[in-house]
C-alpha cells in the first residue's frame, strides 16, 4: 500500500518530488516509511505507526543547501581506518 502522505519535503539528496509513505510489513514489526521514488533513498529501520509520523519524520531531515555549508559529499562518515594519502 502506498498513501501519497501530503506535505512530504522533496528528497533531501535528489530534490525529487516524488516521495512516498509505504506501508512495509516484516517478519516481526511493520509500519509506515517514507522514500524517494526517485532515488531509492528513505526509512529503512525504523517504522513509523502513522502515516503522518513517518512524513514528520521524513520532514525533520534538514535539506541538503549550499546555505548550510556542506555539500553531499561532507555527508558521508569517513572510516576511522581510513588513511588520507599525504
Ligand atoms: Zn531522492
Amino acid at each position: 500500500m502506498t498513501e501519497q502522505a501530503q506535505n512530504l519535503l522533496p528528497c533531501p539528496f535528489c530534490g525529487s518530488n516524488r516521495v512516498a509513505v509505504h506501508f512495509k510489513r516484516a517478519a516481526r514489526k511493520e509500519g509506515y516509511q517514507a522514500m524517494c521514488l526517485n532515488c531509492k533513498v528513505g526509512q529503512t529501520h525504523v517504522m513509523h505507526s502513522t502515516v503522518e509520523r513517518s512524513a514528520a519524520a521524513w520532514n525533520a531531515r534538514a535539506p541538503v543547501t549550499a546555505a548550510d555549508g556542506c555539500s553531499l559529499s561532507q555527508l558521508f562518515v569517513r572510516p576511522a581506518n581510513h588513511q588520507v594519502p599525504a
